[in-house]
């Protein structure tokens, strides 16, 4: 049987802690203090997956509302987002390359690009498989027919 309260290095008991964490991304230091499990017996520290993941929201989000057009952040919301840079380029319409210009900064991407991507970083769930999808669409756009019914 799995003990989940238990120190998985030493069985010692756990409790609530505080962590400091740090991370740089586009020449800003974002820091903040995330709840942690603290071992009371040996001292082993960790930060849940989940505050780790909302943290790194929070940077998507302040990076995003910033305005920035620095490449560190486009490469950010595009891992952040998971895909490769190929699949972006897909759904911007844009070339591999051009995609690879804007991150390594030979070219400033527009401010679109950057607004779509930061706003896929700061989306999850099925929320943003909608943005996904209708980039797609978008696209590879299929032929709406002249007279569209709509269902009452
Ligand atoms: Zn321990």
């Amino acid at each position: 049987m799995s003990n989940a309260n238990r120190c998985h290095a030493c069985g010692g008991a756990l409790g609530k802690g505080s962590l400091e964490h740090s991370m740089v991304v586009a020449g800003h230091r974002f820091v903040a203090a995330l709840p942690s499990v603290r071992c009371t017996q040996c001292g082993q520290e960790s930060v849940s997956d989940a505050a780790l993941e909302q943290f790194e929201l929070r940077v998507s989000e302040l990076l995003l509302e910033s305005g920035t057009h620095a490449p560190e952040a486009l490469v950010w919301f595009r891992r952040s987002i998971g895909l490769r840079a190929t699949e972006l380029a897909d759904l911007l319409g844009v070339t591999p390359e051009t995609v690879s210009r804007w991150e390594n900064g030979k070219v400033a991407p527009p401010n679109t690009a950057i607004v779509v991507m930061g706003k896929l970083a700061v989306t999850r769930g099925p929320k943003r498989e909608e943005l996904i999808a209708l980039l797609r669409s978008s696209a590879a756009p299929r032929p709406l027919a002249k007279t569209v019914r709509l269902s009452a």
